[in-house]
């Protein structure tokens, strides 16, 4: 998303292009992975990484250390494309980080790809973050101002130099003191020689969880990660935690003050994997079907067949088939080789995206009343696309389409990637605008009160995307700029 901006913003407002490009490059979706004490700490995080590759596509890189020195591999693409056997060999070591990103496309980029290495007064560092920080711009302004070099443009360099500047002689405590100076969403992971550092957000944003395996700690976004090396989960990292496993074992320390919780609600709408359980033990997959059997108690209407857009709609799709009777079945099928179409970078792509993605069934389709179900809708090109397909392709007599969230009317500042604010369609359409714009029967939202009532402890959720109400506030000329842009 961010260099499409950036050229767009160049063209037709030169007078901000220089904030833009700051701005819409720390517009990032992640997943991080961190093993201490295990012989084969590169190979796991390798394997850690492979199973939250949903969080990101773009790039990703793993960091480890033998106790002695810091060795890092990073590279753009897939985390199978990157590592071969060759590059984890030049990975020894008990300890290691890994990350997954999603960003921009273009020549800059490798540079922005975690985990960030720097040197400073007390040793080495990396460090591998997800999230987003809403003040990293005013940061970086700063920072340049006292003589900072920085090699990226990603806001979590903000961290490395706060950390490099911070006067306290105990590491802990810059820690502490460089993350008290930050503001948004981070599920951080820090490794040096001999230790390895988890922090959380004061507000909890992003998931990040705690386990072991053969002895050795393990940290990831997602416990899906945890699965695939047989590591048991211990708990989650709490927001405000700082946790230190070293040679002394592991320490926890409540290390920044906790306003309020602030979970974001859409982990569990699209982003996570279904067979996670984030947020304390809540498993993505039966809140999706409980959206789904939500929806169909909100919203029921006479159809012949459930199908589900796949793959985020299934489980939702379940559950409105289960509480409404109408037989499910997969009358999309989804090509699986191809990546996320709303993420891919470049304009012409996601616009071929939905065919390359998704194919209809005649068979199961043809002169049927369907009730078709997703997750969201974001501008609203996927869904045109699909009932256009169901129809001429598919045969369908009736499309009915059911979104099992509530509509999408704010961009998120804290590391999901959703346009700006003018384009999500919800924003500025109403919900029969929308409708007529995708050419379906019917459209049906969940509510927000649905949502929330699903959703255990929902006051504990950020759920601004749909109501607009950010917990964590930004700079207010941060956010002049935004609305200017969001407009
Ligand atoms: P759109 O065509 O922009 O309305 O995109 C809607 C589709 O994008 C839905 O099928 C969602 O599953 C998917 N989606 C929603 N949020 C995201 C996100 N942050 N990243 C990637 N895909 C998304």
């Amino acid at each position: 998303m961010a260099l499409n901006y950036i050229i767009f913003s160049v063209i037709e407002r030169p007078i901000y292009a220089k904030i833009t490009f700051v701005m819409y490059n720390i517009h990032e979706e992640c997943g991080v992975f961190g093993v201490y004490g295990h012989p084969e700490a590169a190979n796991l995080t390798y394997l850690g990484l492979y199973a939250l590759q949903h969080r990101g596509q773009e790039g990703a890189g793993i960091c480890s250390s033998d106790g002695k020195q810091l060795q890092v591999e990073k590279s753009m693409g897939l985390v199978a494309d990157i590592f071969s056997e060759k590059r984890l060999r030049r990975l020894p070591g008990h300890i290691a980080i890994g990350h997954n990103r999603y960003s921009t496309a273009g020549s800059s980029v490798l540079k922005n790809v975690q985990p960030i290495v720097a040197n400073f007064a007390l040793g080495s560092l990396a460090i591998a973050h997800n999230g987003n920080l809403v003040n990293a711009v005013e940061l970086r302004t700063s920072l340049e101002g006292e003589g900072a070099i920085f090699q990226s443009t990603s806001d979590s360099e903000v961290i490395v130099h706060l950390i490099a500047h911070s006067k306290k002689n105990d590491f802990y405590e810059r820690v502490i003191h460089a993350l008290k100076e930050v503001s948004g969403a981070f599920s951080l992971l820090i490794l040096r020689e001999k230790e390895l550092i988890a922090v959380r957000d004061p507000y909890g944003v992003r998931p990040l969880c705690l386990g072991e395996v053969d002895g050795a700690y393990v940290v990831a976004s997602e416990t899906c990660a945890f699965d695939l090396i047989n590591a048991t989960y211990i708990r989650d990292i709490e927001p405000g935690e700082m946790l230190t496993i070293n040679e002394h074992g592991l320490k926890s320390l409540k290390a920044l003050i906790s306003p309020r919780k602030a979970f974001c609600i859409f982990e569990f709408i699209y982003f996570s994997r279904p067979d996670s359980y984030i947020f304390g033990r809540l498993n993505v997959n039966e809140i999706r079907k409980e959206f789904g059997r939500q929806l169909a108690r909100e919203s029921n209407v006479g159809a012949d067949l459930v199908i589900p857009v796949p793959d985020s709609g299934v489980p939702a799709a379940l559950g409105f088939s289960e509480v409404s009777s109408i037989p499910f079945d997969f009358g999309l099928i989804r090509n699986h080789y191809v990546g996320r179409t709303f993420i891919e970078p470049k304009q012409s792509i996601r616009h071929f995206g939905v065919k390359i993605k998704l194919n209809p069934v005649r068979r199961l389709l043809e002169g049927k009343r369907l009730v078709v179900i997703d997750d969201s809708i974001v501008r609203g090109t996927t869904s045109k696309k699909i009932v256009k397909m169901l129809r001429e392709g598919g045969g369908a007599r009736e499309v009915h389409l059911k979104i099992s969230s509530p509509p999408t009317i704010g961009p998120c500042f804290y590391g999901i990637d959703t346009p700006t604010r003018r384009e999500l369609i919800a924003s500025t359409h109403l919900i029969e605008e929308i409708r007529k714009y995708i050419t379906a029967d019917s459209l049906t939202y969940l509510s927000i009160e649905g949502l929330k009532k699903i959703v255990p402890d929902s006051h504990n959720y950020c759920a601004a995307c749909f109501d607009n109400d950010y917990p964590i506030s930004f700079p207010s000329e941060r956010l002049e700029q935004m609305e200017f842009f969001f407009r």
